[in-house]
């Protein structure tokens, strides 16, 4: 199944718990921060994404809403 997923950078905390918890490991910690200071997550390789929810199941601020794609016949 593929995947896509869309992360708030100002909701986020750059906790970093979707970044341990993806089983793709395609969720990095950015280098430039949000308004609030923090250095948010972001999604380095979108193709690989699942669509398993780990990341949004595992973020404390619901900072994460996951997509499931369905593909076309
Ligand atoms: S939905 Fe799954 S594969 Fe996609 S970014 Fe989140 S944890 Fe990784
Ligand atoms: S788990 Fe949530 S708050 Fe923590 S780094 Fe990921 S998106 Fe940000």
């Amino acid at each position: 199944m593929k995947g896509e997923i869309r992360i708030d950078r100002e909701l986020c905390k750059g906790c970093g718990f979707c970044v341990i918890a993806c089983p793709k490991k395609i969720i990095e910690i950015d280098s430039d921060f949000n308004s609030s200071g923090y250095y948010p997550a972001k999604v380095v390789s979108m193709d690989e994404c699942t669509g398993c929810a780990l990341c949004a199941t595992f973020c404390p601020e619901v900072a994460i809403e996951v997509y499931q794609l369905t593909e076309k016949e």
